[in-house]
């Protein structure tokens, strides 16, 4: 049967549009991974992104910067920034991504890692007094989601509960445990007064 000429001339339509899409669809995909991937596949060190303050209610005004204060007698550096916030205070993620493990130290008490999307910076959130519910290991998380809570687990005081945060460069092996500590208190909006 042969199909009326206004129908072919639809079809006709619908089909350039068609491929009109997919062409933008594919266009957008090669552009997805952003400027950061391109960057560091052309091997440059790339910058972990502004993220958000990870303790409810805190501004970043009140931050102060404790990267490079030494624990116990000078063994070791801190390497993280102590956020100081009264117990049960929800905690948030940092930025999207993926929760990747869900660990019980003696330092770090109840602790929590997550991975940016991008895979190069690992996120660690530790002393939490307990995780949100439902939150598991594998799980993709979104920018501000609740993920804990402030507590004092782990070798902190008890009667000074904070949120130990740190940043980790990640090596190529993706290693939860392993990567360059990198001082969160500007990327948190931090300012040296
Ligand atoms: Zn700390």
């Amino acid at each position: 049967m042969r199909e009326p000429h206004g129908a072919r001339q639809r079809g006709r339509l619908g089909r350039a549009a068609r491929r009109l899409a997919a062409v933008v669809v594919v266009a957008c995909f090669i552009a997805a991974p952003g400027p950061a991937a391109a960057l560091q596949a052309a091997g440059a060190v790339v910058e972990p992104p502004a993220l958000l303050l990870p303790v409810q209610g805190k501004l970043a005004s009140e931050l102060s910067d404790t990267f490079a204060d030494t624990r116990d007698a000078r063994q070791r550096g801190h390497e993280a920034i102590d956020i100081l916030a009264p117990r049960g205070t929800p905690v948030l993620a940092v930025d999207d991504g993926r929760i990747v493990k869900l660990f019980l130290s003696k330092p770090g008490g109840i602790t929590l890692y997550h991975f940016d999307p991008t895979g190069q910076f690992a996120y660690y959130y530790a002393h939490l007094d307990r995780y949100a519910d439902g939150v598991a290991e594998g799980q993709t998380v979104r920018r501000g989601a609740v993920i804990g809570y402030v507590g004092a687990t782990g070798n902190a005081s008890a009667d000074a509960p904070h949120l130990h945060f740190a940043i980790f460069r990640l090596g190529p092996e993706k290693q939860w445990w392993k990567g360059e500590p990198i001082n969160p208190f500007g990327y948190l909006g931090g300012r040296k007064p």
